[in-house]
């Protein structure tokens, strides 16, 4: 090798002249995008040999030309998957990432941001903490509260029943029906036994019933189990229902129970004047879960968890080992690899800060508002049609609704006729065995148009 004193300025050898180009490349890509994407499809999939075709191949053993590679994966990678973010994504839950928050991505990703511990990564850690504290105050909760981003609600639930159990020992957690998959999921994958995990009927608007979870409660309690946590969720999945937080959290506090809410798809409502009265109580949670990959206008990915005990986190994930003892804290400064399962993390956080510190808190409270009364109007059209019948209510950003005389495979085929057309996407759920059509209207670039453009298609009338 030859000696030289001048440092390359990428590892693997892009001039910077050429990173910049490219570079630039990429931004107008992804302005292109942005400026375009409710032109395209809102859901777009491939054949796994069309896309094998354009994508795979041997390992490329030499260079090849840069540009081509980037535009491969933009016309064929990007192109091919559902787009959350185009306004008549209405299926499951879309994901309307803003620029503001794709810059943040962008600037940490190129400064390869760590945010493990206090010594290898200040800065992020710092931002970390602001916007933990940014969350926890929009959302109502105390001071003392601390929290760490995780990759999504399903690895920020694990982590707070980690830190649940952490601080009260084993026991029994009680869900219902309506909670998330991934909340079951994470509890089997934390070990609790089968008979740890009660999954509970709701009532009959899909919300936790306090006698049944009462009854649950002492029927364990008598027969020698250790009732542990009561898991709410505000914004069911499936029809944004909110759990009667007030009560659970009263519930809680007699009973000796940790209260855990699950709000990644809704607690972001909570910002909002309709939501907040909606979410009222959300704020007592020992736990909180939020996704702003979902409502906070952050691209994938990012979850929060918000732990009101300070210490729980800590108590459930820390770790050492003699080749970390340098680069941890000695003056209680925070380590964020001490808080979740992960060690070495990126930074979650520059996305959030760099979109409160672009938009302020009001236009982000704005655009929640705006999703929140699409719903209503959708709820709205729906009412004034013989066509439909709703059979949930606009709640926090999601109504549910049936076609007239229709069965379920009439109604599944019409969501899927939408979805091939690339006009729309929605999804069918079922409800108590009932097949239900599902609208989550959370994308505040959406227009009334786009709505009743959906619903008529839905309905067979264009
Ligand atoms: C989306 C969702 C989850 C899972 O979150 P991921 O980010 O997909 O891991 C959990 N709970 C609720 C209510 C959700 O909507």
């Amino acid at each position: 090798m030859e000696a030289s004193n001048q440092h390359a300025a990428d590892s693997l050898g892009l001039e910077p002249s050429e990173m910049r180009r490219l570079g630039y490349r990429v931004v107008d890509l992804v302005v292109d995008h942005f400026e375009r994407k409710a032109l395209g499809p809102a859901v777009h999939t491939g054949t796994p040999d069309g896309l094998w075709a354009a994508l795979g191949g041997p390992v490329p053993d030499l260079p090849g030309d840069p540009e081509k590679a980037i535009t491969t994966l933009a016309e064929v990678a990007m192109a091919h998957m559902q787009h959350g973010d185009h306004p008549r994504f209405f299926a499951r839950v879309p994901g309307p990432s803003s620029f503001a928050a794709v810059l943040g991505e962008w600037l940490g990703i190129g400064h390869n941001a760590i945010a493990s511990s206090w010594a290898t990564g200040s800065g992020p850690t710092t931002v970390e903490l602001v916007v933990i504290d940014w969350l926890r105050t929009l959302l109502g909760m105390p001071e003392e509260t601390e929290g760490v981003l995780l990759s999504g609600g399903s690895m920020a639930n694990l982590t707070a029943f980690g830190a649940a159990r952490a601080v009260c020992g084993d026991g029994v957690a009680y869900l219902t029906d309506q909670t998330h998959a991934a909340l079951t999921r994470d509890l089997q994958a934390l070990g609790f036994p089968p008979e740890h995990v009660r999954v509970l009927p709701s009532d009959e608007s899909f919300r936790f019933s306090m006698p049944v979870l009462a009854a649950a409660v002492a029927e364990d309690r008598a027969a020698g189990r250790r009732p542990l946590m009561v898991v709410a969720t505000a914004g069911t999945t499936n029809t944004g229902t909110v759990d009667p937080l007030p009560e659970i959290a009263d519930f809680c506090a007699s009973e000796d129970l940790w209260f855990h809410v699950d709000g990644a798809y809704g607690a972001p409502a909570a910002l909002s004047e309709p939501g907040r009265a909606v979410l009222r109580g959300i704020e007592r949670a020992d736990s909180l879960v939020l996704d702003p990959h979902k409502w906070l206008f952050q691209p994938y990915d990012v979850g929060c968890v918000l732990v009101r005990r300070p210490g729980a986190l800590r108590r459930a994930f820390s770790i050492n080992a003699e080749y970390i003892k340098d680069v941890q804290s000695v003056n209680g400064e925070v380590d964020f690899r001490d808080r979740s399962l992960e060690l070495t993390r990126r930074s979650r956080a520059l996305k959030l800060w760099l979109t409160f510190r672009i938009h302020g808190s009001d236009r982000i409270r704005a655009a929640i508002t705006r999703c929140i009364e699409l719903a209503e109007f959708a709820e709205e059209v729906l009412r004034g049609s013989d066509d439909w019948e709703i059979v949930t209510p606009a709640q926090v950003g999601i109504v549910t609704f049936a076609l007239r005389g229709a069965d379920e495979e009439t109604q599944a085929a019409r969501a899927a006729a939408l979805v091939a057309s690339g006009y729309a996407a929605v999804t069918p759920t079922t409800l108590r065995g009932r097949s239900v059509l599902r609208l989550c209207t959370i994308n505040p670039t959406t227009t009334e148009d786009d709505i009743v453009g959906t619903l008529d298609r839905l309905a067979g009338r264009s």
